[in-house]
């Protein structure tokens, strides 16, 4: 079975909790919707805050609706700009001991003492694609991206449930390291079957696990 989902290549932006929003634009404040994303109720906002970290700064979009914590995702050479090395790469809303960093907007100034990820690379597939594609909440698969450029991603966690919809988001880089572009199709090839830990030890010993089960051929259908 082919198991497709579009791609959605993120640029760096913020997302915002409601006491951020209110501190920065007034209370009560309600973010302007100018596109909405392919994953149900989120969308872009017109509104953008500049980000201030101790080398450089820059200006995001705010993403919608406001969230538990304020997270701001970026690349890793936005990290560069703002002089902040090593940004862990993380699940949204998983963000204790990342960066901080200064939100600036309509003349406010708001310091945050964490926050600021590089998006670790994930599906979203909802409760039928899940099943339609025999993938559970949390497991993680292979992705091939297929082009000139073209190369297969692993450890792709996928998220699976209400609220998600078939989709690939990756960073920029990931896109440009690829050749990706937005809304082109990948393939879910593989899943892999090693775990976090034995990923982790790979990083610490250089070891390389093998993968359970051969890569199909570039020129395979799907
Ligand atoms: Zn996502």
């Amino acid at each position: 079975m082919n198991r497709r989902v579009p791609i959605g290549i993120s640029n760096k932006h913020i997302h915002l909790s409601q006491e951020d929003l209110d501190y920065l634009f007034g209370e009560g404040y309600e973010l302007t919707p100018i596109k909405n994303l392919k994953q149900p109720g989120q969308f872009a906002c017109e509104e953008k805050v500049k980000i201030v970290g101790p080398k450089g700064s820059f200006d995001v979009r705010i993403l919608g609706p406001a969230r538990k914590k304020t997270q701001l995702e970026v690349n890793n050479a936005d990290g560069f700009t703002l002089g902040v090395r090593d940004i862990p790469v993380r699940l949204s809303g998983d963000l204790e001991g990342t960066p901080g960093f200064i939100i600036e907007a309509n003349g406010k100034s708001l310091k945050k003492d964490n926050g600021m990820i590089v998006a670790e690379r994930h599906i979203h597939l909802s409760e039928e694609q899940g099943k339609k594609f025999n993938i559970n909440n949390g497991e993680r698969v292979s992705v091939r991206i297929k082009g000139q450029r073209g190369l297969v991603f692993n450890n792709v966690l996928c998220r699976v449930g209400d609220g998600h919809e078939a989709e690939m988001h990756i960073d920029i880089e990931e896109g440009n390291a690829s050749g990706a572009k937005n809304d082109q199709l990948a393939c879910i090839i593989d899943p892999i079957t090693f775990t976090k830990d034995d990923i982790l030890q790979q990083h610490e010993t250089g070891e390389v696990i093998p993968m359970v089960g051969d890569l199909p051929y570039m020129d395979d259908e799907g």
